[in-house]
């Protein structure tokens, strides 16, 4: 069987995956290599063929989506019971199911709230107010995204509201600005007013018992390499992306490997797209010097995109002269070339987009289905044009990465309403919920609430709950009586929860209990949209379990609190990445996605719009071969048809601007032999039996298992199983039907 796993692979990706797992591997290949197939198969083989307890290996995904798209390929491998017992997530989710159990040790209460992005945010704005005055007055610009990213910057690099103080900045060097030296007074100020802001915004944190993302990596660290015992169980931990990992997770992946030294990380930095993010490449060779004898393998064989894609891919990229050449060859045949089409306006563009979808597939003869097709964006805010577009075509489409579920308005509102129960001290939860739906409860009483909470050192929700008491504000009859009803609600609810009421029917009873259906009535106009987002949430929670049965016990340190539904549901509404919650049926939907959010997946047809000066490279970026990068990774999502399209002329904030062509296109446009066409594709028969023998390759194979037994390992209904093997079925007899492939180039096309 274990043998049967090196089979499936080529040499190369078969040594990596035999490699000594009590040693460290560093895998540097290209797009579409089988760089994630490789880890997946790592993983079995050490199960497999070394006899290695699942519980003793750590996989570490990019994003939520992407470990369990590697979990249900390891079920298939070595079976659910031992998949169970990997440890499996991002970062972020590994280190939450430990601070969750030891955190207690760090002085972190185990209920603590995940604050996400969206909250830091709304926190710092409201930290930044008492500062605008002197701002303005020094005429400086600092905004709450700014701050926010700052305050982010400075906790991957470790440093202390204290240490970004501008009297350390000497002895620190660079703390929190990136501008040259010499410093002016205007700097001292913005610098003065950053430090404040982080010291105060770490204090409203405490205050709360909430941790923002940062703070799940950096107590993750303080965890394990603090206390050792915890990172015990660890024999190997994978890393996936790894290029894309910044300093607190290079620290991470170092303390959870201190006791076994043994790590593969996989990764490729021409996709390094993450900078933004203090993303930092040279983990790759830090990683030379921390772990002993790192062996090095390459990949140089992609199996993703046929010869065309990957030559138009490899000329933008190697446009980039700082960037160290690879090889990489193609296992397909050219294809038709991508295609590069220029429009005059943004709505001429999407209107072609959706119109070629359509023609595509009904030339495909049934092969190619809506799902089949990807729109990968630079940036959200063109995305509208697109789906209005598909819409007039009745295209159906989903949206990867786009207005986040867990960030919609009527989601907060619900998720508001839990926090509370699950974390009484958490203030931002507190001042959303307690006026949804209206209770006429305003800011000025608000306020008294908060300061009173303030000075008594206690929650907000406990002043409103002791509103009788003699200590607390002498608030009007009426607003009492308007606390008290809000106080009535989450008093239900939390006996509910203590009694373990399911997540899924806590919410039920919640929206009853506040009558949140009118509420969205009297509101909202597009209520009814907003509802049926509150009946997902309602899904997505009777599904949702973190499984933290597999944390080791070590020496009885563990948190009395138990890990209730109810957070374990919280846990994973906010750590979700975008499209966890994707729906029934998404899979036959086009994906409107970014970029950024594409990374690592694949689909048949791509089509990237706007490629213009402007949005590619973007003019808001710093970094411009990062831009190219980001280009090449969506780019290279493609496996056998891939457009690329611009328009002369796009309305910018409202206003209609003229653009040229990217400058990452237009140097290698005019390339003999071309590496475009501007013609549409008439798909020839040899190009219909590559796209035939690409998809027959990567999509799922109806099963040996039967029905039931696959209906209980991916837990899904009769229905989508036999949807699914009818969607293959009919793609593999229209592959049979196809006369067999001819080549047009030789096998290896090498770009
Ligand atoms: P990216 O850099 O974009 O993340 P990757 O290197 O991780 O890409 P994978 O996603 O693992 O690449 O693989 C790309 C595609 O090639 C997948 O569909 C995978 O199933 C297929 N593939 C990889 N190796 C082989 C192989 N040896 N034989 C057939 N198909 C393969
Ligand atoms: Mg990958």
């Amino acid at each position: 069987m274990a043998e049967d796993l090196l089979k499936s692979l080529d040499s190369a990706q078969a040594r990596c995956v035999a490699h000594p797992p009590d040693s460290a591997l560093q895998i540097l290949a290209g797009p579409g290599s089988g760089k994630t197939k490789v880890l997946t198969s790592r993983i079995a083989y050490m199960i497999m063929h070394h006899g290695m307890e699942p519980s003793s290996i750590c996989a570490v995904t990019f994003t939520n989506k992407a470990a369990n798209e590697m979990r249900a390929r390891l079920i298939k491998l070595v079976g659910k019971e031992r998949v169970d017992k990997v440890k499996m997530g991002t970062f972020h989710s590994i280190c939450v199911l430990f601070l969750r159990k030891y955190g207690r040790v760090l002085g972190l209460d185990g209920n603590f709230t995940i604050c996400d992005s969206e909250e830091s945010k709304r926190i710092v704005s409201k930290l930044l107010k008492p500062h605008s005055d002197l701002l303005a007055s020094e005429n400086i610009s600092l905004n709450e995204t700014t701050l926010r990213s700052m305050i982010s910057r400075a906790k991957s690099k470790g440093q202390t509201p204290e240490d970004v103080m501008p009297h350390k900045e000497s002895r620190l060097g660079k703390a929190g600005s990136s501008r040259a030296a010499p410093r002016n007074p205007t700097d001292d100020v913005s610098q003065h007013v950053f430090a404040e802001i982080y010291r105060d915004y770490e204090k409203f944190l405490q205050q709360s018992n909430g941790l923002d993302f940062d703070d799940l990596l950096v107590f993750g660290v303080r965890l394990f390499s603090q206390h050792p015992k915890y990172a015990a169980w660890c024999q190997h931990i994978l890393v996936d992306e790894f290029q894309d990992t910044n300093a607190v997770q290079y620290e991470l992946l170092c303390s959870i490997a201190a006791v076994s030294r043994c790590a593969t990380v996989v990764g490729d930095p021409d996709q390094s797209i993450y900078g933004w993010r203090s993303a930092d490449v040279e983990n790759l060779a830090k990683m030379q010097n921390d772990f002993p004898n790192v062996v090095q393998i390459m990949l140089e064989q992609n199996y993703r995109s046929a010869g065309s894609i990957i030559a138009a891919s490899v000329a933008i990229i190697s446009q980039d002269k700082s960037r160290i050449a690879k090889t990489l060859h193609t296992s397909h045949s050219l294809g038709p070339r991508p295609m590069l089409r220029a429009f005059s306006t943004e709505h001429d563009e999407a209107a072609f987009i959706a119109w070629e979808i359509n023609r595509m597939i009904a030339q495909s003869g049934g092969m190619l289905g809506f799902g089949d097709f990807a729109v990968l964006l630079r940036f959200n805010a063109i995305s509208r044009t697109i789906e209005n577009a598909l819409q007039k075509e009745r295209i159906p489409n989903r949206i990867l990465g786009g207005h986040q579920f867990f960030e919609r308005a009527e989601i907060k509102d619900i998720l508001a309403y839990l926090q509370l129960v699950d974390n009484p001290s958490f203030e931002p939860a507190f001042s959303r919920a307690i006026n949804i739906p209206a209770r006429g409860i305003g800011g000025k009483s608000l306020g008294e609430i908060l300061a009173r909470a303030q000075k008594l050192n206690i929650s907000p929700l406990s002043v409103v709950e002791r509103i009788h008491d003699s200590k607390i504000p002498d608030l009007k009859p009426p607003v009492k009586r308007k606390v008290q009803s809000f106080v009535n609600v989450i008093r239900s609810l939390r006996s509910l929860a203590t009694d373990g009421t399911e997540p899924a029917q806590l919410i039920g009873m919640l929206v009853e209990l506040i009558d949140y259906q009118e509420h969205l009535k009297k509101v909202q106009t597009d209520w009814n949209t907003r509802w049926e987002n509150v009946q997902e949430l309602i899904n997505f929670a009777s599904d949702a379990t973190v499984d933290t049965s597999n944390i080791p016990v070590v020496g009885g340190d563990e948190s009395p609190l138990q890990n209730t539904p109810l957070r374990q549901f919280l846990q994973a509404s906010v750590l979700s990445s975008e499209g966890d919650q994707s729906k029934e049926n998404d899979d036959e939907k086009v994906a409107i996605a970014t970029c950024h959010s594409a990374k690592g997946l694949e689909w048949p047809v791509v089509f990237i719009p706007a490629v213009e000066s402007g949005t590619f490279p973007f003019s808001r970026a710093d970094d411009i071969e990062e831009e190219r990068r980001l280009l090449y990774v969506a780019c290279t999502r493609a496996q056998t048809l891939l457009y690329l399209t611009h328009s002369s002329k796009r309305k910018v904030a409202g206003e209609s601007k003229s653009r040229d062509l990217s400058e990452f296109i237009a140097p290698i446009y005019s390339q003999h032999p071309p590496l475009f066409t501007d013609m549409p594709h008439t798909l020839s028969r040899q190009d219909l039996s590559l796209i035939a023998t690409i998809l027959s390759r990567v999509k799922r194979m109806p099963d040996e298992l039967d029905v039931k037994r696959r209906m209980a390992m991916f837990n899904l209904s009769a229905r989508q199983i036999q949807l699914s093997d009818s969607n293959v079925n009919q793609k593999t007899e229209t592959l049979h039907a196809l006369p067999p492939v001819q080549r047009d180039t030789p096998p290896d096309y090498v770009p």
